[in-house]
């Protein structure tokens, strides 16, 4: 079987990755002039990593980051408010650098197979009726495939074929800091992350290995242009618990990375013939749940196990859609609706917080996660 792989970000090479398990080598085509991740942390909870246990790449990967013991959701003065212990379950929650885990990745693909300055412009059919999708490539070239699998991010040009339509992502109101320090404050050593909330404002930490942390800020903004930095960040944030001033401090200005809180209503369509999208082709979402790359991930592993059974490359890609959409959807709308709640200025949200008890915000979170954490593709 001969399939092309667009786009060479953690979806499209998980899914060269979980190809080749099966006994089928993908060629991917990436328009960058290299593979490339910004440096920021990235959280994988345990239904991402039993996902790649069974591809084989979680030792790599936990050698790579940091495991999670416990998520502390706090005030901007540092009283927590609920939390969620993050052990337990078959595998375990891990924080790394993007970078750390691409590189994981790209030791698991053959390079030779990997084409970097191959941008796809569209994909078509040779003919009405005919099987076999083709890619147009930038530089002008087509190549034919038995199968396509779009795996080229929010923007996708993929989406287009099998959806007729180009679609924008919606900003949801909000912009999203990122950046890496190197410091490591005790609790965050022993594994805990943090999220402090505010008034339409979070700060979050989290530790990725290798003596680093990750942190993050958020805050509403109507529009996505804001020209603000680190000492934007620090005049915000300086003031909350400790060691949100330490960690701001000790990162460099060109190290922190700005991105507008995007997503895009799941459509139902996923697959046309032998074309099927995966990653943030098929459902970007807002990083609420900390679930796009794990739903990245687990649709390579899903993908790969309908490819290997019985059946035309078309039907394994139909049952890839059905099994997939709703479980995707849902997570979707839950990030969309965890964000807009975190990031409520209003009075009613932050009484929750402040009058409910300890036990039942966090028994109620933890309930929710699970539903998510516990879920094992194609089981
Ligand atoms: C602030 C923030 C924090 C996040 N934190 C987390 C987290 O903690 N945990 C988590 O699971 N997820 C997180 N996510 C989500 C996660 O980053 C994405 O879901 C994930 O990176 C999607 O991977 P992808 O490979 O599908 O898309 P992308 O990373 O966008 O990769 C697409 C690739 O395709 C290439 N490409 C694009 N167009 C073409 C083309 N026409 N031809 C060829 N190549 C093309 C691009 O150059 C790129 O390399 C976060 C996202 C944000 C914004």
């Amino acid at each position: 079987m001969k399939v092309a792989v667009i786009g060479g970000g953690i979806a499209g090479l998980c899914a060269a990755v979980a190809l080749e398990r099966i006994g089928v080598d993908a060629e991917i085509f990436e328009r960058s002039s290299s593979i490339q991740e910004i440096g920021a942390g990235l959280s994988l909870w345990p239904n991402a990593t039993f996902a790649l246990q069974e591809l084989g790449l979680l030792e790599p990967c936990e050698r790579a980051g940091s495991r999670v013991h416990r998520i502390g959701l706090r005030d901007p003065g540092g009283r927590e408010w609920a939390s969620v212990e993050s052990s337990g379950h078959a595998t375990p929650a891990l924080c790394l650098d993007r970078p750390a885990l691409l590189s994981v990745l790209l030791a698991a693909v053959d390079p030779e197979r990997i084409h970097v300055s191959h941008g796809c412009e569209s994909v078509s059919l040779e003919a009405e009726g005919s099987r076999k999708p083709r890619v147009h490539l930038e530089d002008g070239r087509t190549l034919e495939f038995d199968a396509v699998i779009g795996a080229d991010g929010m923007g996708s040009v993929v989406r287009r074929f099998v959806t007729g339509r180009v679609e924008r992502p919606v900003y949801r109101g909000y912009l999203i800091w990122r950046g890496v320090a190197d410091v490591l404050p005790a609790a965050y050593a022993a594994g805990d992350i943090t999220e402090a909330w505010g008034k339409g404002e979070r700060f979050g930490i989290m530790p990725i290995g290798d003596g680093k942390v990750c942190w993050y800020a958020t805050r509403n903004q109507p529009d996505t242009a804001s020209p603000q930095g680190k000492a934007e960040i620090l005049e915000r944030f300086g003031g909350w618990h400790a060691p949100i001033a330490e960690v701001v401090a000790a990162t460099r200005e060109s190290a922190i990375v700005r991105t507008p809180a995007l997503d895009r209503p799941t459509t139902w369509r996923w697959a046309r013939g032998r074309v099927v999208l995966i990653g943030d082709a098929a459902h970007p979402m807002t990083p609420n749940l900390g679930q796009g790359t794990c739903q990245a991930v687990e649709d390579a592993l899903a993908l790969s196990r309908l490819l290997a059974g019985r059946g035309s490359i078309e039907s394994a890609f139909r049952r890839f859609e059905k099994l997939r959409r709703a479980r995707v959807a849902a997570i979707v709308i839950g990030a969309r609706w965890t964000g807009r709640f975190a990031q409520s200025e209003g009075r009613a949200t932050r009484l929750a917080r402040n009058r409910l008890p300890h036990v039942l915000l966090s028994k109620a979170i933890e309930r929710s996660f699970r539903a998510i954490h516990d879920y094992r593709p194609g089981s």
